[in-house]
């Protein structure tokens, strides 16, 4: 894996394309202004813009408005993706965790009485045999 100063040894392409007012770069794509890095990013990796809908493109050297590949990276959204563990799921899961003892408790007793009776069965037929 690169490191990121061989990422960044390589020198910025800036996009020539008129930058928002943030300092990015946009292009006109089939009628739609989209960002240029993004582009590019999409470009390099064979990849759709629809296919990085859900991220973020970084420009790791801090021009917004570079759109070299190599000092793009692609970063999963963290408002829609991430999944919080709450303190009730946590209680959920122990709930979940302790019936799940529960009932292999009861079942193991319920085995053990079974299993008793049947030695009281077996010895009362015992002894009943013994006296015949
Ligand atoms: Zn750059």
């Amino acid at each position: 894996m690169a490191t990121f100063q061989d990422i960044l040894s390589t020198p910025c392409k800036l996009s020539t394309y008129a930058k928002d007012k943030n300092g990015y770069a946009k292009v006109y794509i089939n009628g739609k202004r989209v960002y240029h890095h993004r582009v590019a990013y999409c470009a390099a990796h064979g990849l759709k813009l629809k296919d990085i809908e859900d991220s973020i493109i970084i420009n790791m050297c801090g021009r917004h408005n570079c759109i070299n590949p190599k000092h793009l990276a692609r970063k999963v959204s963290t408002v829609s993706k991430i999944v919080t563990v709450t303190s009730e799921e946590v209680l959920r899961l122990n709930i979940e965790a302790n019936k799940k003892a529960a009932i292999e408790t009861a079942r193991k007793n319920a085995k053990l009485i079974e299993d008793t009776r049947e030695a009281m069965r077996l010895c009362r037929a015992a002894y009943m045999g013994a006296r015949n």
